[in-house]
């Protein structure tokens, strides 16, 4: 008899114990499945067309980490109503998969609003990061979390980006989130993050959304004192997201190369493009180490109409001339690696970098 129920007990036991395992088995091939699916890294170097790379790489001592790439495409930048694009028609090109007027944000030539990348990867579980060397309400981040007839509208931006599914943050711009016209504090509003001010804080923080605001205003440029930010806060950044089960989606900007262009500042070009492009070196690797990873490195125009006219051969010490002070319309190269690559050569609008990024999101 006590055979018997220790046989009965046995039983129930080895059975509880097989169906919690096997639980935890699904669950770990579903978080498994998951973490299979497809990061994607875009990065964008405002303004930066051919020339401003080329440049970029002889100052660099003729080498780039551009080099390691094997698929290279060109996009056709115009905007719905300008040969010349501006950032934010750009930029809700790539986000949304819409051409726009110049200015507007997130939204169509109608005003209509659309979905970014970012928002329809947060709606499907993933996390989501950006970091930029602009203020974080700056055209082409806002571009992936807003939506608004017009790029002037910070302080709605900042608005739009406190109610966001945004996960984490780096960039400038403090000022539109706690000196604005309504009065709110939205860095008090803003209760499920943490924010932190240096990376070393942003490094040890354990919440589950962290934002760090490198300036109150537009940070400088390099040449200007800005400390070089761009590389070792994208590792940061790609840390936390890869320490969690689900994929994600991260938006690096290079942001002032543009900056540099409108003011036809050769050294200004340059200097900010060879700090992202440690910034790609850094993302390279995370590719190498994460195969599950698309990586996607282009600009959204081209600023200053920039021509190498001469240089020093022995000192790869290119020279240049601007023409000038705005944007131009020509194609600006798409370097791709990593998981779906391969669906970014050829010659394409800058919507299709919208479709071709969302082939991999599942
Ligand atoms: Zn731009």
């Amino acid at each position: 008899m006590r055979l018997f129920f220790f046989t009965i007990y046995f039983t129930f036991y080895s059975l509880n114990l097989c169906f919690s395992q096997s639980i935890k088995l699904e669950m770990q091939k579903l978080k498994k499945e998951n973490k299979k699916s497809t990061n994607i890294i875009l990065m964008i170097a405002d303004g930066a067309g051919l020339s401003q790379i080329t440049a970029a790489i002889y100052k660099n001592g003729n080498k780039s980490n551009l080099e390691n790439f094997e698929v290279v495409g060109l996009q056709k930048t115009h905007s719905a109503n300008s040969l010349i694009t501006d950032s934010a028609a750009s930029g809700t090109a790539m986000a949304c998969g819409t051409k726009t007027l110049n200015g507007a944000i997130g939204v169509d030539a109608k005003n209509r609003s659309y979905e970014s990348i970012l928002k329809i990867c947060e709606k499907k579980g993933y996390n989501s990061g950006m970091i930029v060397t602009s203020s974080i309400v700056h055209a082409t981040p806002a571009s992936f979390y807003a939506n608004v007839p017009s790029r002037a509208e910070y302080q709605e931006i900042a608005y739009q980006l406190s109610k966001s599914e945004v996960d984490f943050f780096i960039g400038g711009g403090e000022k539109h989130f706690i000196k604005r016209n309504d009065n709110k504090n939205l860095v008090n509003e803003m209760k499920d993050w943490e924010f932190v001010s240096n990376l070393d804080q942003f490094n040890s923080s354990t919440s589950q959304k962290v934002g760090y605001f490198i300036s109150y205003e537009e940070p400088p440029s390099l040449i200007e004192g800005r400390k070089p930010l761009l590389d070792i806060g994208l590792n940061s950044i790609l840390k936390k997201l890869n320490s969690r089960d689900e994929p994600f989606f991260l938006l690096v900007e290079g942001s002032q190369v543009d900056w540099g262009g409108h003011d036809n500042d050769f050294e200004f070009v340059t200097s900010e493009y060879i700090e992202f492009d440690r910034a790609i070196g850094v993302a390279l690797k995370f590719v190498d180490e994460n195969p599950n990873t698309l990586l996607v490195v282009t600009a959204d125009h081209e600023t200053g109409g920039l021509g190498i006219t001469s240089g020093n051969i022995r000192k790869f010490n290119p020279r240049a001339r601007f023409s000038t002070k705005g944007h131009t319309a020509t194609m600006v190269p798409v370097f791709s690696k990593g998981v779906g690559s391969s669906e970014f050569s050829g010659i394409y609008d800058n919507t299709e970098i919208f479709y071709k990024m969302m082939l991999q999101v599942k």
